[in-house]
C-alpha cells in the first residue's frame, strides 16, 4: 500500500461515509476532512460562523457556500493535506462546490472519487438508529452502542442522537441528495473520476471493496505496449 492518497467519499446521509472515511484515513494515512465535522466544530464553539451555519443544520439544508468554501480551502491549505492528500467527506455536494473544489487544487488532481451505494429504505433505518459523540464525532448506533452507557469508547464524550436526525430533517436531507448531489455523481462519472462501490454488508466488506478500487484506480494502468500481448 502507498500512503496518501485525495478521496472523495459520496454517498447518502446514513450510507456509512463516516465510518468509512475514518477507515480509509488510517489506512492511507490521510486526513479525513469532513465539513459536517468542521461546521458542528464551529456550532459548539460558537463561532460567528458557527452561529449563521446552526439554523440550516438544524433544518437539514445546505449551508450556503459563502460561509463554507472559505473554511475548505483553510483546510486543503494545511501542510498535511497538501504534502499527504484527504477523504473528503460530505464536501462537495453540489456541482458548483465541486467545481470549487477543482479550482482550489488545481494543478493537483483527485484520484478517485467514490460513490457508496446504499438503498434509500436502508439509509432511513440506519439514520434512525444512528447515534454520535458529541466531542469527537464517533459513530455507534443502538445495535452497536459504546461499551458503558453512551459514554464515548474513543474520548469519553457522551453519546447522543444528532439533532438534525429528526424525521424532518432527515428527509429533507436525503430530498436534496437527489436534487443536489446526484447531478454531482453524474457530472464525476462524465469525466471519467467516479467509482461505484456498494455500501450494503458489513463495515470491513465494505472497506475491502473500497481499498480494492481505490488501489486499482491509482496504479498506473497498463498501456498495450506493456500489455506483452
Ligand atoms: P453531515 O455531517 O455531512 O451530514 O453534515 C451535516 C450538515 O452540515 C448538513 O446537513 C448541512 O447542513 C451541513 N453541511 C455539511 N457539508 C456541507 C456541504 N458540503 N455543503 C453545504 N452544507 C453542508
Amino acid at each position: 500500500m502507498v500512503p496518501g492518497a485525495r478521496l472523495i467519499v459520496l454517498g447518502k446521509q446514513g450510507a456509512g461515509k463516516g465510518t468509512q472515511c475514518v477507515r480509509l484515513s488510517h489506512h492511507y494515512v490521510i486526513p479525513h476532512i469532513s465539513t459536517g465535522d468542521m461546521l458542528r466544530g464551529a456550532v459548539k464553539m460558537q463561532t460567528p460562523l458557527g452561529v449563521e451555519a446552526k439554523r440550516f443544520m438544524d433544518e437539514g439544508e445546505l449551508v450556503p457556500d459563502e460561509l463554507l468554501l472559505g473554511l475548505v480551502d483553510e483546510r486543503l491549505a494545511q501542510d498535511d493535506t497538501i504534502g499527504r492528500g484527504f477523504v473528503l467527506d460530505g464536501f462537495p455536494r453540489t456541482v458548483k462546490q465541486a467545481e470549487a473544489l477543482d479550482r482550489l487544487l488545481a494543478p493537483l488532481e483527485l484520484d478517485t472519487v467514490l460513490d457508496l451505494e446504499v438503498p434509500r429504505d436502508l439509509v432511513l433505518a440506519r439514520l434512525a438508529s444512528r447515534r454520535v459523540c458529541v466531542d469527537c464525532g464517533t459513530n455507534y448506533s443502538t445495535s452497536t452502542p459504546p461499551k458503558v452507557d453512551w459514554i464515548c469508547d474513543v474520548c469519553g464524550g457522551e453519546v447522543v442522537q444528532r439533532p438534525d436526525d429528526t424525521e424532518a430533517a432527515i428527509k429533507r436531507r436525503l430530498d436534496l441528495y437527489d436534487t443536489e448531489t446526484a447531478p454531482l455523481v453524474q457530472w464525476y462519472a462524465a469525466s471519467g473520476r467516479l467509482a461505484a462501490v456498494d455500501g450494503t454488508g458489513t463495515p470491513d466488506d465494505v472497506t475491502e471493496r473500497l481499498v480494492r478500487t481505490i488501489d486499482e484506480h491509482r496504479q498506473p494502468r497498463p498501456t498495450s505496449r506493456g500489455t506483452g500481448a
